[in-house]
């Protein structure tokens, strides 16, 4: 079951990003506040997952049209490859 974000530093999904919040010591709002992956800290995205190995996308991905299909640069690169018979 993958998650409704990618990591794109360590390819996690997950469906909740990790909240930080920087109160600078501050005792009242407001406070600095980001997210990121819950494994790694890293930036992240929402999930594309690749219509042909079915693993979430990354990197680069190509979309397809008129299918809307998505495709991961390496798969894009094979299905370009075999349909070139
Ligand atoms: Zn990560
Ligand atoms: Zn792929």
């Amino acid at each position: 079951m993958l998650g409704e974000y990618t990591c794109l530093d360590c390819g996690a999904t997950f469906d909740e990003p990790k909240r930080w919040e920087e109160r600078h010591g501050l005792d009242t709002p407001p406070y600095e506040q980001w997210s990121g992956c819950p494994f790694c800290g890293g930036a992240y995205a929402p999930t594309i997952i690749c219509d042909s190995c079915g693993e979430p996308i990354t990197g680069d991905y190509v979309r397809v049209e008129p299918s809307g299909e998505h495709f991961c640069d390496s798969c894009f690169m094979l299905k370009s490859f075999g349909d070139d018979s």
